[in-house]
């Protein structure tokens, strides 16, 4: 077929890996997001080494560094006092993935001439994105292409191409251009208020260039963060006859030219490293040596070795975070995509964190959100400890900047989180959805606790996490107040926004009151057991906030009265003092094609009817379970499950694990699909963008949560399974307190199983369970099937 006529490809349904079987101009833009690589610090897109001729919107050639990123200052055209300035956004870094072929004097395009087969792939287990094809010139040459592109979990700094060519009915000159590509831009802001920076242009500086022999670099500063950027390349081609190098420079791009006469099948390899270090996290005057020593050290080692040692980083990670779906493919297929990328894009040094689209486009610019603490730490505690601790990390070290927030926000003490940012700076420059949802601290907390009981880790208690915990939790003493009246005191905080974005700026959010309340008894049980248990730590931390003796006290005193709405003739809770209120949104009147509502009408128009984008209420009866009946439960998911869109991804799998919980098997299992497959089916439509981190994780709280019916009570964790329907048996692993923890549901029973470490006491339906080390335990239990 030819370019005008490209084939419709599908992702056949496969347990470890997607196939892209066709090159379909339709979800081209797409694919280069589903194909995207990363390794927590470096992001390449899934876009072809040959670059795109096609048309503009249907690619972006992204290359991102996380926490690497510059600001621009937010323009207002009508100002106030204390909104946010700056605005960080991730940077689209020199694209060095870029090789050029050409057959005698005919360029390879895949836009161009026939495309005769074609197969991309990525196999989860060995993380290499893999690109088979044959291709016929306009001249019908042909030949056949293998390129292969790893970004080694262990090398952090590094990425890896190899690029076969053969000849298939000719024998004539190849050229092969290895090349660093330094113009680059990001993706400027359009209508869709999730996509797009506000600067236009490029945003890196180029300092210098170097080349030698088969390296090239490009140095870079950025103009306000004031970062510098080295970025670098090395190749080296193999062939059976002689091969001229020469190298050049157009511009802002660098590059090594490799010239060969092939023979007929004789196949000529190039092999490419590439680089990048940054002033964010070395001495500027040691980038370039760092960069050079990177791709030396890669090259001796070869790019086998690195596929070898990326196959054993990956088989370390399923081993303790495979979760097996046997009687559903295309469930397998998702969760095992989601965990995949969830590895590849969180940051792992307590200096960056996991944004919203991770690593893999420019969606929300590279900003991270209380997705994190919510939905994707609590993946990473259950698999990769030591992940979810370094993101705490990150937050203590965004500890002073939020100190800052807060005195702008006119609060005499405490920390304020910002709603969106990169290196700690709000940059949430529309505040009725953004600042305003001051839940981001008890969320924080919220992580915090639950880090430390499930692993029992209170070193890092000591060391961050009570400073976090209580700073934070100082702000709702400033933002909320005690009111008294007929029904005696209560503790109120007005003016907020709960996690549902559309409705803005109310009183009593029930989510953040309720949040508001566990958070603030944290805090004084934390300062509490300081005290007694570790007084010189606690009077060091205490000196640090200046912490007055009786503020303690005081937020037991706000948790005891804290307000938390209830409606008594419908027996659930108000989303806030308004929200009942409202006028209903006219559901059936909206034409499908005016979802998601946020792009269709003005908020004000959203704000003033009852309709939410996602699970608020329905959110905080999972966090906070414990305090409510089940009968609440239910009629809150009943009523809220009727005014919500699901215009966020961050809805459904919330829904789907309340679902089982409340007994709607159907609806949990559906729910759960719509999770588990967002990206890969692209339902959001704007996968292209970026994959969808928070949903990718709730696939696995869905599991875990929802139909394993898991939830940790101070370190201890308890289970209360059940079996879709479609499935014959599901099987997941959870870290507890340095324990390593099997659950199998399935053929009548559920089995628990203690992979590593000390006994551990779990509950089975409220049944305590003592395992014993490396013991099994399976039981017969009827009650999976509902
Ligand atoms: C959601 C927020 C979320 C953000 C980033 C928005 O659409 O409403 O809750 O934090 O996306 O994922």
């Amino acid at each position: 077929m030819s370019a005008g006529h490209l084939s419709a490809h599908t992702y056949p349904l496969e347990a470890w890996r997607i196939t892209e079987t066709g090159f379909d101009l339709a979800t081209h833009f797409l694919d280069e997001t589903l194909f995207a690589l990363g390794n927590g610090y470096i992001g390449l897109r899934g876009t072809h080494e040959e670059g795109f001729s096609g048309p503009a919107n249907a690619s972006l050639d992204g290359t991102y560094l996380n926490g690497f990123h510059e600001w621009e200052p937010i323009q207002y055209p009508e100002n106030a006092y204390g909104l946010a300035r700056r605005n960080e956004f991730m940077l689209n870094v020199p694209n060095g993935k870029r090789i050029e072929l050409w057959i005698g004097d005919e360029r390879f395009d895949l836009a161009q001439g026939v495309i005769l087969n074609y197969r991309r792939f990525v196999d989860f287990r060995h993380g290499v994105a893999t690109r088979v094809l044959e291709w016929e010139s306009p001249k019908r040459q042909r030949v056949a292409i293998t390129s292969e592109r790893i970004v080694p979990l262990r090398h952090k700094h590094l990425f890896a191409l190899r690029y076969q060519v053969k000849p298939i009915n000719f024998a004539g000159q190849i050229r092969l251009v290895s090349a660093l590509d330094g113009a680059v831009k990001n993706v400027e802001a359009g209508d869709d208020p999730r996509v797009g920076s506000a600067v236009s242009g490029p945003a890196l500086h180029l300092v210098d260039a170097k080349q030698a022999d088969d390296f090239s670099a490009l140095v870079h500063r950025t103009r306000n963060s004031g970062f510098t950027l080295v970025s670098a390349i090395d190749s080296t081609v193999a062939h059976a006859g002689a091969v001229t190098r020469t190298q050049a420079r157009h511009g802002q791009c660098v590059q090594q030219q490799y010239d060969v006469f092939a023979g007929e099948a004789q196949t000529v390899t190039l092999t490419k490293f590439g680089a990048y270090f940054s002033s964010r996290d070395y001495p500027e005057h040691e980038l370039l040596e760092r960069a050079r020593n990177e791709l030396a050290k890669a090259k001796a080692l070869g790019f086998d070795a690195l596929c070898a040692e990326q196959h054993a980083a990956l088989s370390e990670f399923w081993r303790r975070a495979d979760v097996e779906i046997a009687g559903d493919d295309a469930l397998q297929q998702g969760i095992r995509f989601n965990q995949f990328h969830l590895l590849q894009s969180v940051g792992r040094d307590g200096k960056t964190n996991i944004a919203a689209k991770g690593i893999t486009g420019e969606g929300y610019e590279g900003h991270t959100f209380w997705d994190t603490e919510i939905y994707i730490l609590p993946f990473f505690l259950y698999n990769q400890p030591e992940i979810a601790k370094k993101l705490l990390e990150y937050r203590h070290h965004g500890l002073p900047k939020a100190r800052e927030r807060a005195r702008q926000m006119a609060h005499a003490k405490g920390a304020l989180f910002p709603w969106r940012t990169i290196a700690g700076e709000e940059c949430s420059s529309y505040f009725p959805a953004g600042t305003a949802q001051y839940h981001i601290n008890a969320d924080i907390a919220y992580a915090v606790k639950l880090y430390v009981e499930t692993t029992g880790d209170d070193a890092f208690l000591l060391s961050h996490g009570a400073e976090i915990v209580l700073d934070t939790a100082r702000i709702w003493m400033g933002l909320g107040h005690f009111e008294s009246g007929s029904f005696g005191e209560r503790f109120r905080i007005d003016g907020v926004t709960g996690p549902d974005e559309y409705t803005a700026i109310v009183n009593n959010n029930y989510y953040t009151n309720a949040m508001a309340q566990l958070h603030l008894e944290y805090a004084a049980d934390v300062a509490e057991r300081l005290r007694r248990d570790h007084p010189g730590a606690f009077h060091r931390l205490a000196d640090t906030l200046a912490l007055d003796a009786d503020e303690p006290e005081q937020w037991r005193r706000a948790a005891r009265r804290m307000y938390l709405p209830y409606d008594r003739e419908r027996g659930i809770h108000p989303q806030d003092d308004s929200f009942l209120c409202k006028k209903p949104w006219d559901f059936a009147g909206t034409p499908k094609d005016k979802y998601p509502l946020l792009l269709h009408y003005h908020p004000l128009v959203i704000y003033r009817h009852q309709v939410c984008k996602q699970a608020d209420v329905v959110l905080a009866m999972l966090l906070l379970g414990d305090r409510v009946p089940l009968e609440d439960k239910r009629r809150n998911f009943d009523f809220y499950e009727a005014v919500t869109t699901h215009d966020s991804s961050l809805s459904t799998c919330i829904f789907s694990i309340l679902a089982s919980e409340v007994g709607y098997a159907d609806k949990a299992y559906d729910y759960f699909m719509e999770t588990a497959r967002l990206d890969l089916d692209d339902t959001h439509g704007n996968t292209c963008h970026g994959v969808h981190t928070a949903a990718m994780a709730g696939t696995w709280l869905c599991v875990a949560y929802g139909f394993a019916g898991m939830r940790m009570h101070g370190g201890e964790p308890s289970f209360a399974p059940t079996l879709p329907r479609r499935w014959t048996h599901y099987q997941f692993k959870v870290h507890v307190r340095g324990r390593l923890l099997q659950v199998r549901v399935g053929g009548g029973e559920v089995e628990y199983r203690l992979l590593e470490g000390e006994p551990l006491a779990l509950r089975h339906r409220g049944r305590p369970i003592q395992l014993a080390t490396a013991a099994t335990v399976a039981l017969h239990d009827e009650a999976i099937h509902g």
